[in-house]
This record gives structure tokens, sequence and C-alpha cells, in this order.
């Protein structure tokens, strides 16, 4: 099929929908919650079955992994739209400039909502989106990543047997078809994935004036102050970049520690990796690298730093192998003397690979944050509150986690996203309530109501009172 007839049989599937849309009117409450328990109930129906694909389509990943990462936390955000639902669909009375007006916010659904998503947590970054979609009372597209397809044919069956076209559609297909996705006239387009492809995203959107949600990647720093609990703040980190193997957008990408705590930080580091992984290529809870091409570049970044002066530093447990092609596992690298001509300090990591840089006052590190693009989240470990208080307001990030990484995602009453480089919009909780509806502006004016006769001809006598 070719990318322009792919496109018309996607035009022709959002336009069943909207037609089904505006004949049901807005969904109701009822519905939001039916739709909502259909997509809890089709997880946990075939978690098992998900949890093997996603492990087949990784070479292998842990099934805990999957079973806390992609299952538990998308059945929370699902959970947390039903509780919420009926606050959240309150219209908002606000105060009206004159007696016997009144007005408000009245939430109203946008319709149908693309979604794109990537590989990394397939049913977290499907369904994570699609319960602040569903909440807000809209229908959805659903185009999920060409890296697990295994994964994604097992959601088109069970999205197919839960749900009815016009509710959800799933479309599955490479970037070719993401292409053609992203060209539709939804009424809001909501993609997770890189940088680079949330800028053609945007501009697909943009012919059609769709408003887009873009939740992007980039390069989260961790910062250690000189306070901090060096033992705490590697163990905290190296989690992250060892859980899915650190294939996780909000993973600290790289680490800025004071220059005279390195050997405690290489010692901290190497006794957290070998005590949680006494081996790992025959382990079954380290995961693999997702595909030969995202080996080959996580490599390719180790050869390359290497090649320009970094001392590279591997924590592979004593008589494994580094890294192997075939199981396509990696061992978490620390990775020192980084510069920023090295291809690891240019591009977001995605991967078990942890550069860190040393710093001589804490103010230089401050300075590297802010001069780079603005990440996703930031990190900062230390115990002294008024250095937590200048670190939140001297740097800018979609997220901060004061002593700790990745938990903010887990807030579900924060708003999850990034900002500029590495995205714009968030969701979660009743973020994603607000961002996936309209708030439309309603006025009931009284019969006594007096704003128009102000605008009323003549003027003479009103300009006269107006001076
Ligand atoms: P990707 O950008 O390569 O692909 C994401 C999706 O976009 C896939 O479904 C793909 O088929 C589609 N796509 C690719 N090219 C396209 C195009 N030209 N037009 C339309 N669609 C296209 O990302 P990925 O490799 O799947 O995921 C990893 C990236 O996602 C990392 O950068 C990571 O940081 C980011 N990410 C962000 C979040 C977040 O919440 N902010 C979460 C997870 C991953």
């Amino acid at each position: 099929m070719t990318p322009t007839s792919k496109h018309s049989d996607l035009l022709n599937t959002l336009n069943q929908m909207k037609e089904h849309n505006l004949a049901e009117g807005p969904a109701s409450a009822e519905l939001r919650i039916d739709r909502l328990q259909r997509a809890i109930k089709l997880i946990k129906e075939n978690h098992r079955d998900l949890s093997d694909a996603m492990s087949k389509d990784f070479g292998h990943r842990s099934a805990y992994q999957s079973a806390t990462a992609d299952i538990a936390t998308t059945i929370k955000l699902l959970k947390d739209a039903i509780e919420n639902l009926s606050a959240w669909m309150q219209d908002q009375p606000v105060e009206a400039p004159e007696p016997g007006m009144k007005a408000w916010i009245q939430n109203q659904p946008l319709g149908v909502v693309g979604i794109i998503s990537p590989w990394n947590f397939p049913i977290n970054l499907s369904f994570g989106p699609l319960a602040s979609v569903f909440a807000a009372g809209n229908s959805a597209m659903l185009k999920p990543s060409e890296l697990t397809p295994k994964t994604s044919a097992l959601l088109a069956e069970l999205v197919a047997r839960y749900f009815a076209p016009e509710e959800l559609t799933l479309v599955l297909g490479d970037a070719e078809v993401g292409k053609a996705f992203s060209a539709l006239p939804f009424n809001h387009l909501v993609f997770t994935g890189s940088t680079a492809v949330g800028k053609h995203i945007m501009r697909a959107a943009a012919d059609n004036l769709v408003p887009v949600t873009l939740e992007l990647g980039g390069k989260s720093p961790a910062m250690v102050d000189e306070d901090a609990d060096i033992t705490q703040a590697v163990e905290r980190t190296l989690t992250v970049k060892t859980f899915n193997v650190g294939q996780i957008c909000i993973s600290p990408d790289y680490m800025m520690i004071p220059e005279n705590k390195v050997d405690s930080f290489v010692e901290a580091a190497k006794a957290f990796v070998q005590h949680s992984f006494p081996s790992m290529q025959d382990n079954p809870d380290y995961t693999s690298i997702i595909s030969d091409n995202h080996y080959k570049r996580l490599i390719g970044l180790l050869e390359d730093a290497k090649k320009k002066g970094a001392n590279v530093i591997s924590l592979a447990p004593e008589g494994e192998v580094n890294y192997d092609d075939k199981s396509r596992k990696i061992a978490p690298f620390l990775i020192f003397n980084v510069t920023d001509d090295m291809d690891i300090m240019q591009e977001e990591i995605f991967g078990p690979l942890l550069p860190v840089k040393t710093y001589a006052k804490p103010e230089e590190a401050i300075a590297y944050i802010n001069n780079n693009p603005r990440p996703l989240a930031a990190y900062y470990f230390g115990d002294d509150t008024e250095r937590q208080k200048a670190f939140a307001r001297n740097t800018i990030s979609g997220g901060l986690v004061i002593n700790d990484a990745m938990t903010h995602v887990s807030v579900e009453t924060l708003p999850f996203g990034g900002i500029g480089p590495s995205g714009m919009g968030a969701y979660h909780g009743i973020h994603g309530f607000k961002r996936f509806t309209h708030e439309k502006a309603v006025v009931l004016q009284s019969k006594e109501g007096a704003s128009g006769k102000r605008l009323r001809a003549p003027y003479k006598d009103k300009q006269a009172a107006l001076e």
C-alpha cells in the first residue's frame, strides 16, 4: 500500500469516527468510565501475553519490569481517572463582571485524538495517554511502534476485541505510516518519541492546525552536590540506569559530581551493580537493548568516547563479557573525562552508559545544565534545603526530583511533560484531563444585562462620561 492510499484509508477511518462522535454527542461520564474500565480489563486479562510479547520484542525483558512499569503503572493511571472523573468533569463557575450575569467554563471533549507511541514502554505510553484522552470524553486512533511488532500486533487484536472502532482504532506500521498518520486532521495529536521525530510531527500537524502534545526526550542531568550522600545518589541513579537498562526517557543521562568524590562514586557503583546483578548475560532481571541498530548505536557511543580520550569503566560482574551482540545485553558503564565533542555528550543515550563529569564548584554544574537544551527531567542530590531550592529556581526542566530519580512520573497529581526541545504540554491525572479537554467560555446574560448598552450609539454622552 502506498503512503498516499494509506493516508486516504486512515482519513476515511478518522472521518467515520468524527461523524460517529457528532451523531452520538459528547460522551457521558458513564461511557467514559466504561471505556476506562474496558482498558483496565484488556490489560488485566491479557497481562501475561502482553509481558511475553514485550519480552520477545526486546530479545529479553525482565517480567518484573513489564509487570511494574507497563502493567501496574498503566492500570494505576486508568483507575485514577475513574476515581476522579466526576470531579474533573464539573463545569467551573467563574466570577462575572455584572449583577445577574453568570459565567462558567464548560469542559468539552475535543473529538478524535491521535496517539503515536514509542517502543520503550509500549503499553504505558499508549494506554497512559489514552487514560487522559478517554477521561476527557474523546475517542482515539493509536499508532504504536514498529520496534515492538509482537506487542503492537497483540494490542491491535485486543483493541478490536474490547473496543468498537469508533471508540478506539489501532493502526499498525512504521515511520512511513507514522508520517501519513501525523498528517491527519485530528482534533489533537499526542506524540511520545524522539525530539528529532517530534519536529516532523509538529510540521505535519501544522498543515491542519492540529494542536499537539509532544512528549520528547533529551539529556536529563543528575547533579550530586558536595553534601550529598554519595552512596545513595549512586544507588538511586543506577537503579534507573539499569531498570529497562536505561531505555527510559527520564533516565539520568549524565551525572555531575564533585571532583574529590570520584573514588567513592566508582566504589559505590561497582558494589551496587554487582549486588543487583551478580551475573548479567544469563540473568532474567537484566533486559536487552531493543534492536541491533540501537545496540550498535550504543557501542558506537562507547567507542567514540574511548577514541576521544574518555576513561571507560565497565560495571559488569567479574568473569562476564561487557556486551554481547547475540543477547544484545550491554553492562552498565561509567564514562569519565567526557568532553562535549564526544557523541555521548551530544545525543540522548537511552541505554546503560553513564557519563560522569566532575566539577570544582557547584555553580559550574548548574551553568553546564543551563547552557544545554532544556531537559525532560533534572535530578539533584544534596541535603541542604536552601541549595535544593536554589537548584530548583536556577535550572529549567520538564520535571525535577530532589534526592531520587524518575520518581515524579509516578505522582499522578503532578503534570508529566517536557519543555522546549524535551516537549510541550503535559499529562497524567487532572493535567491530562485538561490537556485533552476544550475549556469553553460560557456566559449567560440576564434580562437586565447592561453590558451591550455601553456599546450602543449615540456615543456623545458616553464619550463625555469617559473623560
Ligand atoms: P521515535 O521518535 O523514533 O518513534 C516514535 C514513534 O514515532 C514510533 O511509533 C514511530 O513509528 C513514529 N515515527 C517515526 N518517524 C516518524 C515520522 N517521520 N513521522 C511520524 N511518525 C514517525 O522514538 P522511539 O525510538 O520509539 O522512542 C525513543 C524516544 O522517545 C527517546 O527519545 C525517548 O526519550 C522518547 N520518549 C519520551 C517519553 C516522554 O514521555 N517524554 C517517553 C518515552 C520515550
